[in-house]
């Protein structure tokens, strides 16, 4: 079967690829309704796993809820769980106050969960929850498009209220200064000047009103991109309580053809500034061409390229992917994995219930492959790098990174004997289901004040959309993934109505000269240690 379908792929590749002969072709009043401990509320450290390894040091001085978040994550509860939580056998505290030292490895090491899948308890928890139900209602009625429009109002709604002006002028008005916009200094600067009388008389001083000095918008600006980020569709087994592109195991007709995927080798190919191949989706590996876009994206770009897998860590179990980590080894792909906490309790209320125990028999597994391990320990002189990403269960920012990694590796390693390299925290950006979540609970203002509140200028030249072009699965071309769920594609024109696609361009570098899109979401992106 893989053999016929390596060759069926290699066929329709061979018809669409320039280049391919043969094997070518990812506050305070915020938190209220959140349970925390006495010490926690907001904060911002956040930062795209992509960008975090290329972002400069930001400032945090002048931050007001930098760093009261708490470090022990498992401790932030959600007074309303949206989760059931799988019982049986299954110790949901774990990870928050119980240690098994002796136990760790043995227990949590579950060959007997691989080749099982999660799609049909997913299902089962989605038929009865309600909040879903409803939203699935609503997209019925007015489609995706049409409530992008509906999240966009209620993101304006709550930043009227809060006076806050379009992201656009807030960020020319930061970038600049307050002053410079306001024309206070202008104002102040109101002078006179000599006029003749209409009748002759002597000459008298006449006040005239300062004209506003004229501000220039700060414009973001690509750089010679460095990412390319494909979203090779929406399908996944799990569907996430903040999901920002809105997966499930229903989300099955939106899946990257063999003819796209081997477009956009084709722009890897001839674009040299990109450095990273990010694959995401859904979950990326139960797209079938997500191994032909991995194998021959090291065979175009060898060793140096760094190719990136967005993996939710229970797709390693479902059936067929037996073998996915034998294949992300040999292909030397850096995995960034989802893990919101070090325990079951928070994991499954925001993954859905069991991803917890999954999640660690998967991670064991990368351990066990080599993944996690410094390089030195490594077998055969790959890289083999596992990083964590944390963002939070509510309406709240992250706690600093450094610490909270401390605190994860303490947690893994005590508990489950779990080794990664890095932890990236982000904040949940207010689009789609994270942003019906805040919207439901009325939280959408609080969330966006609390944004705004913490706007870092260091973060605006480290923003995912400067280095990095986003692909959909249908190959229309995005600024970044917010921007693709949002529809917001790039170069809207009279030609290509609807964006451009992969097959509008020979190299991603055409793209240089093409305004990024920006609107309200983008808050989420300059919120404290950035997002993007
Ligand atoms: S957050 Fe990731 S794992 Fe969860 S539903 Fe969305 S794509 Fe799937
Ligand atoms: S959401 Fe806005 S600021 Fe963030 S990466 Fe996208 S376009 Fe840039």
């Amino acid at each position: 079967m893989l053999v016929f379908t390596l060759a069926l792929l290699l066929i329709v590749a061979s018809t669409t690829m320039t280049f391919v002969d043969a094997w070518i072709a990812s506050t305070n009043t915020a938190a209220r309704r959140i349970s925390l401990p006495t010490t926690t509320i907001t904060t911002a450290l956040k930062m795209s796993a992509v960008n975090e390894t290329m972002a400069k040091p930001r400032s945090s001085a002048s931050l007001p809820d930098f760093g009261t978040t708490t470090i022990e994550v498992d401790k932030i509860k959600l007074e309303k769980k949206r989760r059931k939580k799988k019982a049986d056998g299954y110790d949901t505290k774990v990870g928050m106050d119980k240690k098994e030292p002796e136990q760790k490895e043995n227990k949590w090491r579950r060959s007997d969960l691989f080749g099982s899948s999660l799609v049909d308890q997913t299902m089962d928890e989605l038929k009865n929850d309600k909040d879903f139900q409803s939203t699935q209602k609503r997209i019925a009625k007015v489609g995706l498009a049409g409530m992008s429009k509906e999240e966009r109002t209620q993101r304006r709604r709550a930043l009227d209220k809060l006076n806050v002006q379009p992201f656009a002028k807030f960020l020319t008005e930061q970038m600049n200064g307050q002053a410079k916009t306001s024309g206070e200094d202008s104002s102040a600067a109101a002078t006179t000047s000599t006029t003749k009388t209409d009748d002759g008389s002597e000459p008298s001083s006449v006040a005239v009103a300062p004209k506003p000095k004229r501000v220039k918008p700060y414009i973001l600006k690509r750089k010679a991109p460095t990412i390319l980020q494909i979203n090779i569709g929406l399908y996944c087994n799990q569907a996430c309580g903040h999901c920002h592109v809105e997966s499930s195991p229903l989300r099955t007709t939106e899946m990257m053809t063999a003819e796209t995927a081997a477009q956009c080798l084709e722009l890897l190919k001839n674009t040299p500034s990109i450095d990273t191949l990010d694959i995401t989706g859904g979950a990326p590996e139960l797209n079938a061409h997500f191994r032909y876009l991995v194998s021959m994206a090291r065979v175009i770009r060898g060793k140096d390229l760094t190719i990136i897998d967005r993996c939710n860590l229970t797709v390693l179990q479902e059936p067929g992917q037996e073998d996915l980590v034998d294949f992300l080894k040999d292909q030397d792909v850096h995995v960034i994995a989802s893990l919101p906490c070090y325990s079951a309790e928070n994991v499954d209320t925001q993954r859905g219930g069991g991803v917890f125990e999954r999640s660690i028999a998967a991670l064991l597994a990368l351990n066990e492959a080599g993944y996690g391990r410094k390089r030195e320990e490594s077998d055969h002189g790959s890289r083999l790098q596992l990083d964590l990403v944390y963002n939070p269960l509510g309406a709240f920012l992250p706690p600093p990174q450094e610490k909270l990694q401390v605190q994860y590796q303490e947690q893994l390693a005590e508990n489950f004997g779990i080794l990664f390299d890095q932890l990236y925290t982000i904040t949940n950006m207010p689009i789609k289901r994270f942003a019906d979540f805040l919207h439901r609970r009325g939280e959408l203002s609080e969330y966006m004040d609390l944004l705004v509140r913490n706007f870092n200028p260091d973060t605006v030249e480290e923003l995912m959309c400067l280095n990095t072009i986003n692909v959909g699965w249908d190959g229309k071309i995005y600024d970044c993934d917010f921007n693709q769920q949002l529809g917001y594609n790039v170069g809207v024109d009279s030609i290509h109505r609807g964006g451009k696609t992969v097959f509008d361009i020979d190299s991603l570098d055409e793209l240089r000269d093409i305004r990024i899109r920006t609107d309200n979401h983008c808050f989420g992106c300059t919120a404290g240690m950035g997002s993007s």
